[in-house]
């Protein structure tokens, strides 16, 4: 399918697709074979980008940007230009692993603690039956890791790469490496993996329907608060910036 026109939200892409979108072009970027960068962002990400321009361009040249967090789809709409939905790396592992299993995939899981992937690969295996996950390693992002983690993803031939680093490495890591791993779709997933794996709680159903997903990170990981002080940035910022282009 071709890829919807971007929107730009404080010169970052977000594409607006939804989780069925987002399945298509996944096995499209399969079909086709060449290495394409996937990215799922939120209001962090695009302030990190606003202080980092290696990431920015990042971002500026991923394949795909999600619509990951919810204030990406708050400034969506205020900036004239909704999205579908909100389409997350959390929730986005399970449809993935539920196609990938009817379709064969195969998928690798890089990141997080150690035992973590391959809890997560089991559990997936488990709820999605054929499931092919033929590869997982924690691994680092540090370079000294990369030529194992090379020889590693390149002797079992993923269609799929998922890298749960955390953002911004795990994304500066994919567009640093994709053109050698040559894997048709890699995806920066952050703490998807720490989710499935249940050695950290997503936030509970009803706060993520009332949008509040950020205050249940806030008070689970308190240390993330200086980082969370984007989230107030980003609204501030947003704000000022519709009202230079009204
Ligand atoms: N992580 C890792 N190596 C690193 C940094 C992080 O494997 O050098 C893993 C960490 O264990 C977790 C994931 O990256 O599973 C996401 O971390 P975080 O919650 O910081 O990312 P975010 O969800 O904010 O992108």
């Amino acid at each position: 399918m071709t890829i919807p026109t971007p929107i730009h939200i404080l010169n970052v892409p977000v594409h607006p697709v939804t989780y069925e979108d987002f399945l298509i072009i996944v096995g499209d970027y399969i079909t086709q074979g060449h290495p394409r960068q996937i990215c799922t962002a939120n209001p962090e990400f695009v302030m990190t980008a606003q202080r980092m321009p290696e990431f920015l361009a990042v971002l500026q040249k991923a394949d795909l940007v999600l619509p990951d967090g919810v204030g990406l789809l708050w400034a969506a709409k205020r900036l004239g230009r909704p999205l579908p939905e909100r389409v997350t790396g959390s929730d986005g592992i399970y449809v993935l692993a539920e196609r990938g299993a009817r379709e064969g995939w195969r998928f690798f899981l890089l990141g997080a603690r150690p035992g973590v992937a391959e809890k997560t690969a089991s559990i997936l295996c488990a709820r999605y039956p054929g499931l092919q996950v033929v590869g997982t390693y924690p691994g680092s992002p540090d370079e000294k890791d990369y030529p194992e983690i090379a020889r590693r993803i390149k002797s079992v031939h993923p269609d799929i790469l998922l890298v749960a680093y955390g953002a911004p490495k795990q994304d500066l890591w994919i567009a640093a490496h994709k053109d050698d791993l040559h894997v048709p779709v890699s995806i920066g997933v952050g703490g998807a993996f720490d989710h499935v794996a249940g050695v950290r709680k997503r936030a509970p159903k009803l706060l993520i329907r009332l949008n509040l997903e950020w205050l249940w990170r806030l008070i689970t990981q308190p240390w993330r608060w200086k980082r969370q002080l984007d989230l107030p940035r980003f609204v501030w910022q947003v704000i000022r910036y519709e009202h230079q282009h009204r």
